[in-house]
């Protein structure tokens, strides 16, 4: 299994505002352009052989979502690696390692065999197969956040935040998550709604309460009882869509529509603009990918309002500004990406199909960014920038 030495990190700003709180998406990569050998399928298989030829063979024509094979050893690794209290469950398409309870896990199991599913008809619809994984992707599910970021310590991506409860390491091909609902903010407002209740109830139970009063207090439980539901569901909304976020890298980069062969041979705002498509979380029974990503679009009316747009040429020719305007990056991504599948969603296949004939020493340079961007989208010249906003500007 290939590892690098990760200097610094992207990090982007969800822009998600929780009370006080900013959610940071991470996509945990090299900032610098050198060369590193990403092997995912290997991470996971220790010994592929012809794996890829096999897997060409198993190319389909229909979206095939059968289950797969679990790496047995490496889930015993991972097992033996995590130490006591934690389980493996396996769903159709992913081995997670947990210390959760069984009713956070079975949620989280929904939402990544959902994104899975979607992942793979979004390829399917534009027009080319997914490639089927050798094996079920590897996820870790901590309940407490100490116990994530420390890990993360351990496989050498140092610590995490707290306000970033996800991350995708393409190199290791492994994502990571810790249970949102325990972040300390909703915790704590949880407890104390918790508490309330325990007291309000003490008083229910003192001799003399009149009937009045009585009915005080009740109002005051079920607002008390409101409020610790409230946090737990910002908790759960917020989490939702980064573990959509962060195991759309993982699958893409699984199922052969990034670059495997070298991480900055993928631009930076293709890969995340992508994965921002299905953050939108479901509503009741279905993903709720292909909806407009209002939360982004919000961001990029208000950066536009406030002339905070990168120049589309300086965006598109290199990854930089995911280190220097995250902020911008960000919805900027989300903004372009959502007008191309709109617009021109024929010639995202020709793109990916470039991009992936891109060699395992590629060097991105402005001038070879922009060239492929041109190739397949047409020159970025004014008329282009113009259409983009005016087509965004109708966009609800
Ligand atoms: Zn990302």
């Amino acid at each position: 299994m290939s590892f690098i030495p990760v200097s610094r990190r992207h990090c982007l700003t969800l822009g998600v505002l929780c009370g006080a709180m900013i959610v940071f998406f991470c996509l945990s990569a090299p900032t610098h352009h050198r060369v590193y050998a990403l092997d995912h399928h290997s991470a996971a298989d220790g010994g592929k052989g012809d794996r890829d030829s096999k897997r060409g063979k198993r190319k389909q024509r229909h979206a095939d979502m059968s289950e797969l094979p679990p790496d047995e050893s490496a889930e015993k690794r991972e097992l033996d690696s995590l130490g006591d209290g934690f389980r493996l469950r396996r769903t159709n398409h992913y081995s997670i390692l947990y210390n959760t309870s069984e009713k956070d896990v079975k949620v989280f199991s929904s939402a990544i065999e959902k994104t899975y599913r979607s992942c793979v008809n979004y390829t399917q619809r534009l027009g080319f197969d997914a490639q089927v994984p050798s094996h079920k992707l590897l996820i870790y599910y901590f309940d407490e956040h100490p116990e994530y970021s420390g890990y993360s310590e351990k496989l050498g991506n140092g610590p995490r935040e707290q306000s970033t409860p996800g991350v995708y390491f393409p190199l290791l091909n492994r994502s990571m998550f810790y249970n949102f609902q325990n972040q300390e903010t909703f915790k704590r407002a949880r407890e104390e709604a918790e508490a309330r209740i325990d007291d309000l109830r003490a008083q229910l139970r003192r001799p003399g309460v009149s009937r009045d009063q009585r009915r005080d207090i009740g109002r005051q439980i079920a607002e008390a009882r409101k409020q610790a539901t409230r946090s737990a569901t910002v908790g759960s909304d917020v989490s939702e869509s980064i573990v959509q976020h962060e195991v759309a890298h993982q699958v893409l980069w699984n199922i052969g529509f990034h670059n495997p062969k070298n991480f900055v041979a993928n631009p930076r705002w293709f890969v995340e603009g992508t994965a921002m498509m299905f953050e939108p979380i479901s509503t009741g029974s279905s993903a709720n990918f292909g909806a407009v990503n209002t939360t982004r679009l919000d961001e990029y009316k208000r950066l536009l309002a406030e002339q905070r747009l990168i120049p589309v040429k300086d965006f598109i020719s290199t990854a930089d500004h995911f280190a220097t305007k995250i902020d911008v990056a960000y919805p900027q991504s989300w903004a372009l990406i959502h007008y191309l599948n709109r617009t021109k969603r024929s010639r995202i296949r020709k793109y990916v199909e470039l991009i992936n004939k891109r060699p395992a020493d590629y060097s991105p340079s402005p001038q070879q960014e922009l060239a492929d961007f041109e190739k397949v989208f047409g020159r970025l010249d004014e008329n282009w920038v113009e259409s983009w906003l005016i087509w965004m500007a109708r966009v609800r």
